[in-house]
């Protein structure tokens, strides 16, 4: 698949543009990243592409590019940034916990997601080179959030039909809000 358009800088780097999240290409589960993939140029795309948006992570397919791969902050006090080739979850914790998640491709929507608390995975890097992390709190969430993205689903899965709607009309509770104390 194709870059998608965007956006070009002068340093070369690119910012994405995200597809809309109604898009079937989001619910396509995502296999090996392609032999030919430019790892670095896709990293140093989608790291620009999550700052410029304010994430701690991005899935390559958010933004049409069908890799199996995404971008997140490791370590989000150092602001340690990895990029995730080929990911997988090794060992998940048994202890499940409760935790607020967002989505760059659902600006405004909040919801609380049941996950493993930690868990322990492994990734290519950007070199080709396997890593293996273990990960728990925040960035053991942030992980596991972008493997939905990899396996062609989402947070929004992870709720009840009526969580679901509750939080959607809470998020247009905040967006007319928001809108009004824009208003001149
Ligand atoms: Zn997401």
């Amino acid at each position: 698949m194709g870059m998608g358009d965007h956006m070009l800088r002068e340093s070369g780097m690119a910012i994405y543009k995200f597809l809309e999240n109604t898009n079937p290409l989001l619910t396509i589960p995502l296999t090996k990243c392609s032999d030919n993939l430019d790892r670095k140029e896709l990293k140093e795309n989608l790291i620009e592409t999550m700052k410029e948006a304010a994430g701690v992570g991005l899935s390559a397919n958010q933004c049409g590019v069908m890799e199996r791969a995404f971008v997140m902050y490791s370590d989000i006090k150092k602001k340690e940034i990895i990029a995730c080739f080929n990911p997988k979850i090794v060992t998940e914790s048994d202890e499940q916990i409760l935790m607020d998640e967002g989505c760059l491709s659902w600006p405004g929507l909040w919801l609380q997601v049941r996950r493993p608390d930690g868990i322990e995975a492994s990734y290519e890097d950007e070199n080709g080179e396997l890593q293996e992390i273990a990960l728990f709190g925040l960035e053991c969430r942030i992980f596991q959030h972008e493997m939905d993205h990899m396996e062609g689903t989402n947070f929004t899965q992870k709720v009840s039909k009526l969580r679901l709607s509750r939080a959607k009309k809470r998020q247009q509770k905040r967006k007319k809000l928001f809108d009004k104390s824009k208003a001149p």
